[in-house]
């Protein structure tokens, strides 16, 4: 009865297909022990001031968080050395990729850029709005052309999007090129720079400044940043994202938002996570050595690896194994990795980093299946 009458744009979506979990597979092949390498989560878990956090704070549940999350933007302004009135956070950067398209966008009359292939979000949360979206392929390498890019953008072009390192190659531009293309772009075509695995793409020896115009303090008029406690900082449950946006957009951002997005036990996490700067130098460790690692074994073992800047490994298996054989024989032995067919790779596997058991776990298991 309500086909009828839903939205086109809606009827129009695919179910969106999440990764398998450790339980699933755990109880489909009947084994002991299953690992998961396949959403970019922190090897390592959570910090155990987190932990300590959530547990003393866990009696205030009952109250609603204060409205803007003032506490919250104050430590990360203070964190960052950013102006406060710049910063919005959000239900993970989901949010904040959503509420930015709506907020600039204009449905069947703007569009927005970005590469293909990209994290789903930009195109999907377009397609919902209404907005039509314009994709440049990435160079054969994953590399990006930025003046192909910039070819699809108009006067109605609101925002392009951009990820570095991205998702899923691991591949980083250079902070000279970002700027480049926000300066080529329309003063009223926001650039939005997806951050979201940026704290790993220094190599021992670098700062982030090296790969961040964000972090280098040179963010343009145009251009915002967006970040997640997700990854590095294993919150992805808890579900926080933030932005740096122009101030004007982020005063609009408040405005619009649903009120209580971001509750009161993901802000104490924040606040503990943000002083743990032991788990989070363990953390960039275990992922670089990992990263290094799993690239040269896989390597070795006759599979094409892209270089990564990310906590996860782009590979093809050798042709005596095609990637979805490999996929599906890692489930049996209970390894979950993520086959790139969702991303119209399906010759294409992105691994995740792991902590050094899961690791080699994974490359015995790999081992296994390709030698025999
Ligand atoms: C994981 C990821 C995010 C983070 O999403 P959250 O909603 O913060 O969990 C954002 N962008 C990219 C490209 C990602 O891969």
């Amino acid at each position: 009865m309500f086909e009828s009458v839903v939205r086109p744009e809606i009827l129009s979506l695919e179910p969106y297909v999440p990764g398998r979990s450790i339980d699933e597979i755990r109880e489909e092949y009947g084994l002991e022990r299953v690992i998961k390498m396949a959403s970019n989560e922190n090897p390592l878990g959570v910090s155990p001031l987190v932990l300590q956090a959530l547990r003393k704070h866990a009696d205030t549940v009952f109250r609603y968080p204060a409205g803007g999350n003032p506490r919250l933007v104050r430590a990360l302004s203070a964190h960052w050395q950013i102006a406060p009135n710049r910063i919005v956070v959000g239900n993970g950067s989901d949010e904040i990729i959503d509420m930015l398209i709506r907020m600039l966008a204009r449905p069947g009359r703007d569009n927005v850029v970005c590469f293909e292939p990209c994290f789903s979000l930009y195109p999907i949360q377009s397609l919902i709005q209404g907005v039509e979206i314009r994709r440049e392929p990435v160079n054969e390498d994953f590399s990006f052309d930025f003046d192909k890019l910039l070819s699809h953008v108009d006067a109605n072009t609101r925002l392009v999007f951009i990820t570095t390192p991205d998702n899923p190659s691991g591949f980083c531009p250079v902070p000279d090129a970002v700027k480049a293309l926000a300066e080529k772009l329309p003063a009223t075509c926001l650039l939005v720079i997806d951050e979201a695995y940026m704290d790993f793409a220094p190599d021992k020896g670098e700062t982030e400044a090296d790969w961040s115009l964000f972090k280098r303090g040179d963010l343009p008029s145009n251009a915002c940043v967006i970040r997640t406690f997700s990854k590095s900082y294993g919150l992805a449950g808890l579900r926080i994202g933030v932005g740096v946006l122009p101030e004007e957009l982020a005063d609009c951002y408040w405005r619009a938002r649903l009120p209580f997005s971001v509750n009161i036990l993901a802000e104490e996490a924040v606040l503990a996570a943000l002083d743990d700067d032991r788990f989070r130098a363990l953390t960039m460790d275990t992922v670089r050595e990992g990263r290094r690692l799993l690239s040269d074994a896989l390597e070795k073992m006759g599979c094409t690896v892209w270089p990564s800047r990310a906590n996860f490994i782009m590979f093809i298996p050798p042709d005596s194994c095609p990637a979805e054989t490999l996929y599906q024989k890692l489930l049996q032995k209970g390894v979950i990795v993520r086959l790139l067919k969702s991303y119209s790779l399906p010759r294409y596997i992105r691994l995740s980093v792991g902590n050094a058991e899961e690791n080699s776990f994974f490359l015995q298991k790999t081992a296994e299946i390709l030698e025999a």
